[in-house]
This record gives C-alpha cells, structure tokens and sequence, in this order.
C-alpha cells in the first residue's frame, strides 16, 4: 500500500463521526491487504506504531519532530512552532508548511526540482521501515541519526501524507479510531466472531498478529497462546463494597491490596524477565526480585504480581518502589537502601500450558503448586464480617485496603470488570491524564503552576479539570523537567501537552459543569501524587465519572 493510500484513507475516517460507517470504511481496506501491509495498517490506523507488548519504542517528542519539520522547510524552528500553535496541531501545520512549498515550487524554473523531490513515492512498509531504525536508535548520541531517518520521511512526503506522518511520528492520529473500532474491522473483514478476536488479542496483545490469525480464520484466533517474554496486559480492578461483591458472587476471595508496583514475572529455564504496569522491561532494575522469584519455582511461568518496599518488615510508601523500577544506574546501593518483596497474585502460563480462561479458583492451585513461597495470602469466605476483618487487619499492617476477586472469573488483560474489585479508605481520588498546564506566576513564573486534566471516553480524551493546588516547588520543577521536551503548542499562558503522564487527583465533588469537554468538572481538585506506573490507558473513564456523580448524588 501506497502511504498516500493510507493518508487518504485517514482524511475519510477523520470526517466520519459514527463509529460503525469507520468500522465498515476499515473493514474493506483490511479485506484486501496482503500479509505485509495487514499488521502495519491494523497498528498505524490506530495512532500505534508497535504492538503493546514490543520493547521497541519510538520515542519522538514533538522537539525532534519540529527539528525535522525545520529542516525541510525555508523558514525558522519559530516559524514552525508559530505555525502548530495557530493551528494546534502538528499534522495541520505540516501539511500547510508542504502546500507552501509545493506553491513555490510551481514556477516553470524550479519545475525539474519538483518531479526529483517527488520521483519516491512512499510506502507502508518503508514507512514502517524507517519508524522501526529509529526505535531501535536508543540513546542520545542517535538524536542526528533519527533527526535525518524522520528529514527523509517529509522529503518525499505530499501535504496530506505530512500531515498523517507528523501524527503517526507523535503517536497519536487523532482519527478517532479506538481499539474497539479496529477489532470490530478485523471481526467484519473476515468474517469472525468479534468475541474471538477480542479474546485473541488479550492473549497476544498484538492487533496486526490477531488481524494475521482472522484472515486465517476463527480457529487460527482459537488456538492462541499466550508466550513467555511477550508480556500481555494487566488485569485490572474497579471499585467495589465488601457487601456488594458479597450480595453478587456470594463466596469471594479476598487478598491485601498491596500499594506498590505491578510486576509481570516472565521465566523459562534460567532466563526470566520483568515487565512494568506499563509493560516496559524492568528486569535490569529489579534483580533482587528476580532472584527470589527464581529461587521460589523450577517450574516456566508467568506470574502476575505487586512488589512492595519494605523496612523493618513495614511496608513503605509507594513512591520508594518506584523508584526502584526507574533507577538505572547504582543498583547494587538501591538494592540495599529499598528491600522489595514481591506478592503473587495471579498465574498466566505454566509449563507450556496458557491459564488465563481456567476460573481464578484454578488458576490459584496451579500457582500454589508451581510456588514455594510468596504467593499472596487469601481467605475465601462469604462472610462480610470476616472479610471486613481482613481490610481492617491489611489497613493496621500499613497496606492500602482490600481486593475481592471472583473465584469463577478468567483472567482477563486489560479489562477492568468486575471480577476484581478494589477497596480503600478513600476513594476520592482519580487517576488523569494530564493533556496542558498554564505556565505559574510570580516565583513559580518559570515553571507550569497549573495543569489540565482529562479523563478518556472510548478511547478519546475529554478535559475534566484543572489542578493548581497540592503541588510543592520541588515537585513543580519536577513536573516541568518531565513536561517541558512535551509541549505541542502554546497560546498565552497555556500550553498543550502530549498526553503521557498521569495524575492522581483528590477531590471534594464531581459537578455537572458546562466548562469543561466531558460535561463534569472537579470542585475542589488537588494533586495528591504522580501515577508514573500507570499510562494514558489507565486513566478513568467518563463513565467510571459518571457513576461516581449518580453515587454522591444518592
Ligand atoms: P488501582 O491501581 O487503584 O486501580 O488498583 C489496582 C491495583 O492494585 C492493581 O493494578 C495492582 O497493582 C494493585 N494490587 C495490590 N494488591 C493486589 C492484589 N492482591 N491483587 C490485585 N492487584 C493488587
């Protein structure tokens, strides 16, 4: 496929609304793609250029891609950004940028420039090419490498492809196309019940291979395992009462919920790896955990899990196991200074064997027996009483509260249902993204002192609130060194951000509000911590807004 196919095609869906004239619009475009252009289109079309599970990362902030917009047009760095701030939108101002030079270039003098500049025709496949060279171009000294592989792509690129190119390089298409919409095409285009393709890709977390499966057919998506070193999503919970979870399931099983950081442990034979939340390889950083997991199992598995931080045998707040995950350097000292101790919780694999459809009740003997030791404890009762006992005494041991788990329930990646339920003191709090900041004033004048805060809808995200409060000068120098390489435009006092870093936020009320996008708003909102284990997809969701709105108002 032609790039300036798949520009098109793009311009098509952006000016549809409806998500089922996008699923039909993608369904014919799958239909007829070779096994090459199938999982390059299935990624890029959703705003993805690697799978979930991929180690590789593309790693363009929108300083590089406006480096390279300035390299191929005539004007300044300024008179680019100019332009994205006017228009608030990168892909906008490049295609704009690429009219402009297409204009100039229609002189009858600088016509044989013209048709060398567009003699190569870009396609998928080189395209994805170049994206994967610069995602394996890891470190600083790559910055002029990847700055000229992205030089390239424009330089053979015609306004409208600019336009989708500069979205992909950001990764984010803003087309609207959500992974529901792409599971729905793939189901559509070969004819395979949607249900399969949903459980397939919750295996493989990987929608071009699941896309490759159902043009095989439904049995090809039956047959999928899940594989060692090819981390799935996590299993996610929602909130929930003791006596609700009770009144529903009867008998529950109820496990501490431990405040620190997910891991997923990866082993077959000596070799073992550790994912992140984010399913990012922490193995380098973490290998006391490691150990103690490989000196617990002779068996291959996949395990499921939170690590805490402890000293003197009490558990220490969340931020001291992450910075255990981030750290890079000086692991032998950190090792020393924060003791993790992992719980597991759930098992995935075990000795070739994929578990995640076998009821929670089975899954847990299999990991009682591949595990000689911490597995997390867990009392099975279907009495509130002695559940609420087991909050109260996991609140006195310092843990964060309680997680009742339905024992008939798969495991299910990336879904959060009801078959997990998570319980706190306070659950006033919410998870955001944070999508723009308003820069500070007075001695706070060179750094952001506000942030706008979005919660997702379908795959979308909708602002919901601003923060200004909670925030120490310290952590607003931090938030700015993080934030500061995001910028993709200003106006005045505001800037807008790529979204990938989220806020937990406390609050007194959620209002009904004209205000802001989603038709909600925060009364009273402050930042209680940055939730950097957690990405764009974790963040609440407009219904999870709504649902809280209606409980306050009862
Ligand atoms: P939250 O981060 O507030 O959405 O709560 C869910 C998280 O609690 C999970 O993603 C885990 O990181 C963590 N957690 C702690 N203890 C458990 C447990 N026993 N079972 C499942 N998740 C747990």
């Amino acid at each position: 496929m032609k790039f300036a196919e798949f520009a098109r095609i793009c311009e098509e869906i952006e000016r549809l609304s409806g998500r089922l004239e996008m699923t039909e619009v993608i369904s014919r475009v799958l239909s007829g793609l070779d096994e090459i252009d199938l999982p390059i289109f299935v990624q890029f079309v959703t705003g993805k250029i690697f799978p979930d599970w991929s180690p590789l990362k593309l790693g363009i902030g929108p300083n590089l891609l406006y480096d390279a917009i300035t390299l191929i047009v005539d004007g300044t760095r300024d008179d680019v950004i100019g332009e994205i701030n006017r228009r608030g939108d990168a892909g906008l101002a490049v295609q704009a940028i690429l009219e402009q030079k297409k204009m100039a270039r229609r002189s009858p003098r600088a016509a044989t420039i013209q048709t060398a500049l567009f003699s190569q025709e870009l396609d998928l496949a080189e395209v994805y090419g170049k994206l994967e060279k610069i995602a394996r171009q890891g470190g600083r000294a790559s910055q002029q490498e990847k700055l000229s592989l992205i030089q390239s792509l424009f330089q053979n690129a015609s306004p409208l492809e600019g336009r989708y190119l500069a979205r992909l390089l950001m990764e984010d298409l803003r087309i609207g196309v959500g992974e529901g919409t792409i599971r729905d095409a793939i189901a559509r285009a070969f004819s395979v019940d949607p249900r399969e393709v949903e459980h397939a890709y919750q295996a493989r977390n990987d929608l071009g291979e699941v896309a490759m499966l159902a043009r095989l057919g439904e049995s090809a998506l039956r047959n999928v395992h899940i594989m060692p070193f090819h981390p799935v999503k996590m299993m996610l919970a929602q909130q929930g009462t003791i006596a609700g979870a009770i009144d529903e399931n009867g008998t529950v099983a109820a496990e501490y919920k431990y405040d620190g950081s997910r891991f997923q442990f990866h082993k077959v034979g000596d070799e073992s790896r550790i994912y992140s939340r984010k399913l990012e390889d922490v193995t380098d950083a973490l290998p006391d955990v490691t150990r103690i997991l490989e000196g617990a199992t002779t068996h291959d598995v996949i395990l499921d899990g939170e690590v805490i931080a402890v000293r003197d045998g009490k558990p220490l707040p969340f931020q001291a196991v992450l910075r255990r995950f981030r750290r890079k350097h000086g692991i032998e000292e950190m090792q020393k200074e924060v003791r993790v101790q992992p719980f597991v919780f759930d098992i995935l694999y075990l000795d070739g064997e994929t578990l995640i459809d076998l009821p929670f009740i089975e899954r847990r003997a299999r990991l009682m027996s591949a595990l000689s030791d911490h597995v997390a404890p867990q009392v099975v009762s279907d009495d509130p009483g002695e559940i609420e006992k087991v909050y109260q005494e996991s609140l006195a041991a310092g843990h964060e509260g309680l997680m009742i788990k339905v024992l008939s329930s798969p495991y299910t990646p990336g879904i959060r249902g009801k078959n997990w339920l998570k319980i706190k003191p306070s659950v006033d709090t919410l998870d955001l993204a944070v999508i723009g900041a308003e820069w500070g004033e007075g001695k706070r004048a060179h750094v952001f002192g506000s942030f706008l805060l979005a919660c997702q809808d379908q795959g979308e995200l909708t602002a919901l609130s601003k923060v200004a409060t909670g925030f120490s000068d310290e952590q607003l120098a931090d938030l700015y060194e993080l934030l500061s390489d995001h910028v993709l435009s200003e106006s005045g006092k505001e800037v807008n951000l790529e979204p990938f870093l989220v806020f937990e936020v406390g609050y007194s009320e959620i209002q009904e509000s004209p205000n802001y996008e989603c038709g909600y708003a925060l009364r009273f909102p402050r930042f209680i911590r940055l939730r950097d284990d957690k990405g764009i997809a974790d963040i609440e969701t407009l219904d999870g807004i709504k649902e809280r709105y209606l409980r306050q108002k009862k």
